[in-house]
């Protein structure tokens, strides 16, 4: 079995001097690959950084709608310089977040689509981060022109906001371990109606630790328990929706299978 954790921050400060060691428990738990996603400039170097290091170890670098603030020229010919080495697979997290609304609005909004453009450009997809801010994003995708893939990332919209993203050609749901949680009804019932070559596995470590680890700091190896949960849910094994959610992340991200 192979399992894949499409989204985690292996460049965050709970890991700092002990990646190979996470990377080796996630092998011990049979996650064979990540991606390390950046979202300023420090972090994108740290991607990077692990990305030459681990050949299991993707990069995806970006900036996040924190900083969208900080998104100029030079920070964008930063992004294209970075982006050319092949250790990167997609452009992210970009995005909105209505949440904590560290940028303004309309900053996020043009930033999220410049980036969709930059990505566009470079022929890469794009890892998407949207908190309380469904309606502007879809709309942002549905103008953009998606050619490369787009993710939601920890996706947690319910059954009305999956079909419409579903209706967007080239959009893939990733459940974290949110997914996991008892009491997120909304995101099973999306966990259980997304077809099969629709949705990836991720553990946006070192947050949102799945069952039955919550309460305790979160790492890549975990993601084969959101992989179970998505496997609960859909009535399915383990392994079919860990091979499911693997060959979406080698097709999204040009990945080779071999390779892991
Ligand atoms: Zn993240």
């Amino acid at each position: 079995m192979k399992i894949y954790d499409n989204h985690t921050h292996l460049n965050d400060k709970p890991f700092a001097g002990k990646e190979a060691d996470y990377v080796a428990r996630a092998r011990d738990l049979e996650v064979v690959g990540m991606n390390c996603v950046g979202q300023d400039p420090e972090m994108n170097l740290g991607a990077l950084r692990l990305a030459r290091q681990f050949p299991n170890v993707k990069a995806i670098i970006g900036y996040c709608p924190d900083v969208a603030k900080d998104y100029d020229q030079a920070a964008e010919d930063l992004l294209v310089e970075q982006a050319q080495d092949d250790q990167v697979v997609a452009i992210g997290e970009i995005g909105l977040d209505y949440y904590w609304d560290e940028s303004p609005r309309d900053v996020q909004r043009a930033v999220f689509a410049r980036q969709l453009e930059v990505a566009r450009d470079l022929h890469l997809p794009v890892n998407i981060h949207t908190r309380d801010a469904f309606e502007d994003c879809y709309r942002i995708l549905k103008e953009a022109n998606l050619e490369y893939g787009a993710v939601l990332h920890s996706y947690n919209g319910g059954p009305e906001w999956t079909e419409k993203f579903l209706g967007l050609d080239d959009v893939t749901l990733s459940f974290s371990g949110v997914v996991s949680f008892k009491n997120a009804k909304e995101v099973h019932e999306s966990a259980k109606m997304v077809p099969l070559d629709r949705f990836m596995v991720e553990t946006d470590a070192p947050y949102l630790t799945p069952v039955p680890h919550r309460g305790h700091q979160n790492e890549p190896g975990y993601v084969r328990y959101v992989a179970q949960a998505v496997a609960d849910l859909k009535g399915i094994s383990l392994a079919e929706a860990a091979q499911a959610a693997f060959e979406n992340t080698m097709r999204v991200y040009g990945l080779n299978a071999e390779e892991f």
